[in-house]
C-alpha cells in the first residue's frame, strides 16, 4: 500500500515536470529555429524520386543536432543514428516530398518552386501540399531535444527521412537498400502525418487502421473490332467494359460485410477512336482500398471473377477473356499495435492533458506506404494524426464560410506552429516512453 502510494506520487510529481519542460523547451525552439526551418522547407518543396535539396538539408540538421547520418538509402532517404547505451532501437519516420500543384493558399511563404517532373519530363509547379514540410521540420525539433535529453532515455534513436511516399515508392526503396540489415531492426516503429480534418495541436491516434490498404489493378479487354453499322460481325469491348464497371459496383455493395469497409473505384475508362469504329480492345484503371487482408481477398479475387466471366458472358473464347492485372506496387493497411497505442495514448495524456489525445476514426481510404517498413517482419507500431486547422476554420465552414481545404488541394494550408510544436512533443513524449527499458 505504502509503496504503491510513493509510486504514484512520484509519477504524479515527474510527469508534469517534464510536460511543463518540454513543452517549454519545444516552444522556444520553435521560436527560435524550426519557424524558420518550416518556411524555408514551405517555400521550397521537391518532387517525389527528387528530393535532392531537401535531403541534403535534412541530412546536414540531423548531423548538426549529433546524429550520425548516412545519405541515399533507397534514393534520396536518410537514416540518422543516435547511441545512448543499452536498450531498444526504436524509429520514427518522416516523409519529405511535395506535390505537382501549383499553391494557391494565399500565404506569404506560399511555393513558387518549380521542378522537372520526372514523370512526364514537364516542368510544373511544386507545393507541400500534404504538410510532409510539418513532419520533416517536427523531425529535427525531435532530433534536438533527443540530442539535449540523452540522460533521459536508453537505447538507439533511429530516425528515416523518406523519400516518394505520394508514389508508395520510398518505404519500398529504403527497405531494399537492407536497411534493417546496415541499421539495425527496430523494436518499435513510430510515424505521424499532419491532419487538415482534425483540430491545430490535437493528437489523433486509433488502435485500428488509421490508413487503408491499397491496390492498383489494370483491366485489359480484348474485344473483336468491325464497323460500328455491323455491330455482329465483332465483339464490343466497351459494352463489355460497361457490364463490368456496373458489376464491379457489386462487390462492395453485395460481397462485403456493410460493417467492413472497402472501396472499388475505376478512375480510367478507355476505347476506340472513331464514332463508327468498333474497338477491339479497352482498358480500366482501376483504384482498390481495403481494411485487411481478408477484405483485400474478396476485392482483388471478385474483380477476377466479375471481369473473366462477364467475358464468358459476351462469347468470347478462353483466351481471350478479359485480363486482371494487379500491380505489385500495392500498400497493405496501416494498422496499429493496439496495445502500444493504449500505451502511447496514457503517455500524451499525461504529458500533454487528456484535451490534447482524440480518437475519431477517418472518413476516407487514403493509403500510406508506411506499413512497408513494419507488415514483413513484423514490427509494433504506432501511426498517429497531429491536427493542423485552426478552431476557427472548422467554426466558419459550419456557418456557411469556405470550406477547410483537403491535402493535395492547391489551397492545403496547415497551421505549423501548433501542428510543428504538437509533432515534436508527441514524438519525443512516445520515444521517452518507449526508451526506458
Ligand atoms: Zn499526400
Ligand atoms: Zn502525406
Amino acid at each position: 500500500m505504502i509503496t504503491r502510494f510513493v509510486c504514484l506520487a512520484a509519477v504524479m510529481i515527474a510527469v508534469p515536470a517534464l510536460a511543463t519542460d518540454l513543452h517549454d523547451a519545444v516552444r522556444k525552439d520553435y521560436d527560435g529555429y524550426l519557424a524558420e526551418l518550416f518556411d524555408h522547407f514551405h517555400r521550397n518543396p521537391e518532387l517525389s524520386t527528387v528530393e535532392f535539396k531537401t535531403a541534403k538539408r535534412m541530412a546536414q540538421e540531423l548531423h548538426d543536432a549529433g546524429f550520425d547520418v548516412t545519405e541515399n538509402v533507397g534514393g534520396t532517404g536518410v537514416v540518422a543514428m543516435l547511441e545512448n547505451g543499452p536498450g531498444p532501437l526504436v524509429m520514427m519516420r518522416a516523409d519529405m516530398d511535395g506535390l505537382p500543384v501549383e499553391e494557391k493558399s494565399g500565404l506569404a511563404n506560399a511555393s513558387r518552386a518549380t521542378q522537372t517532373d520526372p514523370i512526364t519530363g514537364n516542368t510544373v509547379f511544386a507545393m507541400h501540399a500534404c504538410g510532409h514540410d510539418v513532419h520533416i521540420t517536427s523531425l529535427v525539433g525531435t532530433a534536438r531535444q533527443m540530442a539535449a535529453r540523452r540522460d533521459e532515455w536508453n537505447g538507439t534513436l533511429m530516425l528515416l527521412v523518406q523519400p516518394a511516399e505520394e508514389r508508395v515508392l520510398g518505404a519500398r526503396a529504403m527497405k531494399d537498400d537492407d536497411l534493417w540489415g546496415r541499421f539495425g531492426k527496430p523494436d518499435y516503429a513510430l510515424a505521424f502525418h499532419v491532419s487538415s480534418s482534425d483540430v491545430a495541436g490535437v493528437i489523433n491516434v486509433s488502435e485500428g487502421s488509421p490508413y487503408a490498404g491499397a491496390d492498383t489493378v489494370d483491366i485489359i479487354i480484348h474485344g473483336v473490332g468491325a464497323h460500328g453499322a455491323s455491330p455482329h460481325r465483332g465483339k464490343d469491348p466497351i459494352v463489355l467494359g460497361s457490364q463490368i464497371v456496373m458489376a464491379l459496383q457489386t462487390l462492395v455493395a453485395r460481397e462485403l460485410s456493410p460493417r467492413d469497409p472497402g472501396v472499388v473505384t475505376v478512375g480510367s475508362f478507355h476505347s476506340g477512336t472513331k464514332h463508327n469504329i468498333i474497338s477491339d480492345q479497352a482498358h480500366l484503371q482501376l483504384t482498390v482500398r481495403n481494411t485487411s487482408i481478408e477484405t483485400r481477398n474478396v476485392l482483388l479475387s471478385g474483380i477476377k471473377r466479375i471481369a473473366e466471366n462477364m467475358g464468358r458472358v459476351a462469347g468470347l473464347p478462353e483466351d481471350k477473356l478479359p485480363e486482371v492485372i494487379v500491380s505489385n506496387e500495392s500498400v497493405p493497411p496501416t494498422t496499429n499495435n493496439a496495445e502500444l497505442a493504449r500505451r502511447l495514448k496514457t503517455a500524451w495524456s499525461d504529458a500533454m492533458g487528456d484535451d490534447a489525445v482524440v480518437d475519431i476514426p477517418t472518413k476516407g481510404m487514403g493509403a500510406e506506404d508506411f506499413p512497408l517498413f513494419v507488415d514483413d517482419p513484423a514490427i509494433p507500431s504506432v501511426y498517429w494524426a497531429i491536427g493542423g486547422t485552426p478552431q476557427e476554420d472548422f467554426a466558419t465552414e459550419k456557418a456557411g464560410g469556405p470550406p477547410v481545404p483537403s491535402h493535395h488541394s492547391p489551397l492545403f494550408k496547415v497551421s505549423p506552429e501548433p501542428a510543428v510544436k504538437a509533432g515534436v512533443e508527441s514524438t519525443v513524449v512516445a520515444l521517452l516512453s518507449l526508451m526506458q527499458e
